[in-house]
């Protein structure tokens, strides 16, 4: 049992947990898993940020502290099983995770192939999820919600954390002037919930529509197509993803 003036759940999406603000476990072959690495000594230059597509999923290379390059990306859980089948560096072992991902990247990807030539690894593969994309309550059974437990974009356009540090804005700004009691919180709740909505609703189905180009086997024509027309197919994805919006009252 939880007793406070007012409950704030910040504990994410990704880990199923007895809290009633917590999402049940999934386990589709379509979902989501996310995978992290840092190198050092890649090739990749400081101002590049390269979208990555593959059979399976979708991921990111960014140039990060202390000259290391990260490289983050999410696969589906059926292509996942069907790539961790193949032979290991033993005979009878099948490919850890970590493994089977990192090759399939090099495989796929010829960026990520020419800027880990040099590169070496700096600690070990991070895995997480599955995502759970989508918009969720952001104020039930008297707890508000923050971060990707209100509601989730595709990382596709790599707003996750920037949304988590808003959201908790607008929720402070309205419950730095919500009276007391819990028709005061009830008040706020729909407040934070209609702030909430007019600033991300936009990105997270803008993410969901990129996200679901990248992952449809057939796509690769409308890919082609968009990247034709880049620098401008960037500048209306700019928009979409939120990444030109002000936060509002913070000036
Ligand atoms: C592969 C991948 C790449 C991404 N790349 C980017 C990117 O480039 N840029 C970007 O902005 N976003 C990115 N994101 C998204 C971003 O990581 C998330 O949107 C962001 O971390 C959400 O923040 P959060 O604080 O809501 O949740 P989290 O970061 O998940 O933090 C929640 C914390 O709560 C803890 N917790 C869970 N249950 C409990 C409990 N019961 N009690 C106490 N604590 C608990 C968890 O252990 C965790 O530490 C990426 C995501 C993935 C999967």
């Amino acid at each position: 049992m939880l007793r406070a003036p007012v409950i704030v759940a910040a504990h994410g999406s990704w880990e199923p947990g007895p809290l009633p603000s917590q999402l049940g476990k999934t386990n589709r072959p379509s979902d989501l898993l996310g995978f992290k690495a840092h190198f050092t000594g890649s090739s990749l230059a400081p101002d590049l940020m390269p979208l990555l597509v593959f059979p399976g999923g979708y991921g990111g290379m960014v140039s990060a502290d202390h000259g290391r390059l990260s490289i983050s990306c999410c696969i589906r859980r059926d292509m996942l099983a069907l790539l961790r089948k193949q032979p290991g560096p033993t005979q009878q072992s099948h490919l850890s995770a970590a493994d089977a991902v990192s090759r399939h990247l090099m495989e796929s990807c010829r960026g990520v192939r020419d800027a880990l030539e040099s590169a070496h690894p700096d600690g070990s593969w991070l895995a997480a999820g599955p995502i759970r994309p989508g918009i969720r309550s952001c104020y039930e059974r008297d707890i508000f919600r923050v971060g990707n437990a209100a509601g989730e974009s595709h990382p596709v356009v790599a707003e996750g954390i920037s949304m988590a540090l808003q959201s908790g804005w607008l929720l402070a700004c309205e419950l730095a002037c919500a009276p007391d009691g819990r028709a005061g919180r009830e008040a706020a709740g729909r407040r934070y919930e209609a702030a909430w909505k007019k600033l991300f609703s936009t990105r997270v189905y803008a993410a969901a529509a990129i996200a679901g180009i990248t992952l449809r086997p057939g796509n690769a024509t409308l890919m082609a197509a968009i990247i034709r027309n880049f620098p401008q197919a960037l500048t209306l994805g700019a928009q979409l993803s939120g990444k030109t919006k002000p936060v509002p009252g913070f000036v």
